[in-house]
């Protein structure tokens, strides 16, 4: 049965892998640099307008949280990275999280986030190579597309395609969290990769 994204909670946060959960349901990763709108996208799909905390100080947090949706999956937000004033001390210890999450994975599906107006960074393919490594279904997601014009839209996605070296059957799909243009999309693609998913996993407490 779909999953109802209306209807999540925040879960917990993990600041260390002994805090990270791997209770056998579904989990979504989604991972993007600091600012790209990964919470506002998060927010948007989730239908609510502060979940996941939009506007911190970038690279503040270094945690993974959790939050669970219709009990019947996970959306996992991954600390952002690439914000050029974080100390060194805490990329390191956002690099040995990553390390130890990606470690451990067991992912239903890996959301990559990134800003359409830009050519995807150094990082961003840091990140694309990590969820290929894992084997997970994969889908990247274009930001801001509202700041595009449309004639800009097609040109910049295979920027995106060509830097990331997308396969033609990999997804990437054209987004808006300030308009929700690709939400349904999103949800879509989300829930045909749990439906592989044994029947039945529901949280129970
Ligand atoms: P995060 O650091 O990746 O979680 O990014 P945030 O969700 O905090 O968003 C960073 C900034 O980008 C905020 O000012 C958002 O309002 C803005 N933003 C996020 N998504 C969009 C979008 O789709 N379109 C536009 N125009 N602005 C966006």
């Amino acid at each position: 049965m779909a999953i109802n994204f209306g209807k999540a909670e925040f879960s917990r946060s993990a600041g260390t892998k002994e805090q990270f959960l791997w209770d056998g349901l579904p989990q979504f990763a989604f991972a993007g640099r600091s600012n790209v709108g990964k919470s506002s996208v998060i927010n948007r799909l989730l239908n609510r307008k502060n979940l996941a905390y939009v506007g911190t100080s970038p690279g503040k947090t270094t945690q993974v949280n959790y939050f669970l949706v219709d009990r019947k999956a996970y959306l996992v937000d991954l600390p952002g990275y690439g914000y050029a004033k974080v100390s060194k001390a805490e990329k390191e210890r956002w690099g040995r999280l990553m390390d130890s999450y990606f470690q451990e994975a067991r992912i239903t599906a890996g959301v990559l986030i990134v800003d359409i107006r830009h050519k995807p960074t150094a990082d961003d393919l840091t990140m694309h190579r990590w969820f290929q490594e894992t084997e997970c279904p994969e889908i990247i997601v274009a930001n801001k597309q509202d700041k595009l014009k449309k004639s800009q839209i097609e040109p910049a996605l295979m920027l995106i395609r060509e830097t990331l070296e997308l396969g033609e059957e990999e997804t990437l799909i054209p987004f808006s969290a300030e308009k929700g243009v690709g939400k349904e999309e999103l949800l879509r693609l989300l829930n045909a990769a749990c439906a592989g998913f044994p029947s039945g996993s529901e949280k129970r407490d």
